[in-house]
């Protein structure tokens, strides 16, 4: 009987979380055919949206924190070789996604039959990839540190405005971007609600260099040091208190979404076919090449690495934003996986911001799908460009729900697609959106464990040399 009090007590969080969204799914099903107004929707899933705010709250004052204390606590040449590792893993996995990604959508040709007519036919100037990479890296400096919170990127081209009007989550996005791709972020106006944006990738270049500094400083450094690593163990604690509210939110936050969903019945032949292209890319990513990848250089279990993360896939699932669930990501690879928190602390917060497996290879499909539904042949070079910029996309993409679709345009116009078409996939985006965040997640902390068995001989030096402390002391 003990036996089993302990594995409830052990086992609380992932079975509250599991139940929840259970009977967020029925309970949303059962709802259904009352047809609730807009307003009485949002009334009834104000639960969930409190967990999504409190989450993001969070986020912020974590990603500095724990970057620029994981970093202060390595000496520069070890967190240069983990970095190292970090960044090749992100490159290789997306790289691989991506290709998944192409290859799926080759094979199963979703877009078959055609579009009749392009509505709005417009004519968008092709753009070069190295445009769009030059934004990327403009945006690692963001010239105002506290602006670089509140907004999430900023470009410096362009001449011509394109305007591109499309609706995500109930929010009017009206892009004007120059010459297409140049998104001005500042003029993505949402309307009526407040996207929540941090310039995340200015933020982590910012904390990295800090974090650098500061461990390079020895006793100069000292107070700013103690002073980050306080602030993140508050944080810390103030996680631990909500993951005891996220099945609540999460409940809700699944069954709001069924209740309001459109009927997935109109949901059309060739947007069916797209939406199982997507899974397929998805799970093959998820359930054999990451966990291959894990098994192949750890040569540990990858299933007992992932039931360990499991409440952290399911909030990504629930909140469809990886960074509002890096709180738990955190939670879950520290004390159940007892991942080094050097590492989670240095390689998380960089890998939840800047690589999304599974916005990547979402991108590749949904370009390649709006091709072939307006019956346009992409060659060999046309396909490469799609390559190179859905990655760039997914790394300047925001950890925020459905932030893909809005870097959609630099992917389309990067090979002269029509970014109008972006709205043909919005009805069953908020679904993918929803698989390839939990993807996002699990690639991130894959990623850790990875980077973490790679670096054990540093660690295990550096723990040596402190006299095994660890990185609160
Ligand atoms: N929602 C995704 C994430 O937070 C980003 C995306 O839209 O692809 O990871």
């Amino acid at each position: 009987k003990d036996d089993v009090k302990g594995f409830f007590r052990r086992n609380a969080f992932v079975i509250f979380t599991v139940a929840a969204v259970i009977i967020g799914i029925g309970l949303g099903f059962a709802l259904r055919p009352y047809k609730m107004t807009y307003r009485e929707v949002k009334y009834f899933s104000f639960p969930g949206e409190l967990l999504m705010r409190m989450l993001q709250m969070l986020v912020l004052p974590l990603l500095v924190s724990s970057l620029i204390t994981g970093i202060a606590a390595l000496d520069s040449r070890a967190s240069g070789k983990m970095g190292m590792r970090a960044v090749v893993y992100y490159m290789t996995t997306t790289v691989i996604a991506v290709f998944i990604g192409i290859v799926m959508v080759l094979i199963i040709h979703p877009g078959k039959g055609s579009k009749d007519e392009f509505k709005n036919q417009q004519k968008i100037e092709q753009v070069s990839p190295a445009d769009a990479f030059l934004d990327l890296i403009r945006n690692m400096f963001p010239p105002n540190i506290v602006q670089a919170c509140t907004q999430q990127f900023k470009t410096q081209y362009g001449k011509r405005v394109v305007h591109v009007k499309m609706t995500v989550n109930d929010t009017l996005f009206v892009l004007n971007g120059t010459q297409g791709q140049h998104i001005m972020r500042e003029e993505v106006i949402p309307i009526p609600g407040q996207v929540n944006g941090v310039n995340a990738l200015g933020l982590v270049v910012f904390s990295i260099c800090f974090g650098l500094i500061i461990g390079s400083m020895k006793e100069q450094g000292k107070p700013l040091k103690d002073f980050f690593v306080c602030l993140n163990e508050a944080i810390m604690r103030l996680v631990a208190i909500i993951m005891w509210y996220a099945p609540v939110g999460i409940l809700f936050l699944i069954a709001g979404k069924i209740v309001e969903m459109d009927d997935i019945t109109e949901t059309g032949g060739q947007l069916g076919m797209y939406t199982i292209t997507v899974i397929i890319g998805l799970s093959i990513h998820a359930f054999l090449v990451l966990p291959t990848l894990y098994f192949v250089i750890t040569r540990k279990n990858p299933f007992v690495f992932i039931c360990g993360i499991l409440q952290a896939l399911i909030t990504a699932l629930g909140t469809s934003s990886s960074s509002a669930t890096l709180p738990i990501t955190f939670k879950c690879l520290e004390e159940n996986n007892g991942i080094d928190k050097r590492v989670t602390r240095f390689v998380l917060p960089v890998g939840a911001t800047i690589n999304m497996d599974g916005t990547a290879l979402y991108e590749a499909i949904a370009a390649l799908f709006i091709a072939q539904v307006n019956n346009m042949d992409m060659n060999f070079g046309q396909i490469l460009t799609i390559s190179i910029t859905a990655t760039a996309a997914s790394i300047g993409a925001a950890g925020i729900p459905q932030a893909g679709l809005v870097t959609m345009v630099i992917v389309l116009t990067s090979v002269g697609l029509p970014t109008d078409d972006i709205t043909l996939i919005i009805a069953v985006d908020w679904f993918l959106d929803r698989l390839r965040t939990t993807t996002n997640v699990l690639g991130d902390s894959i990623g850790t464990g990875i980077v973490e068995y790679l670096s054990r001989h540093e660690l295990q030096s550096k723990d040596a040399e402190m006299g095994n402390s660890v990185v609160e002391e």
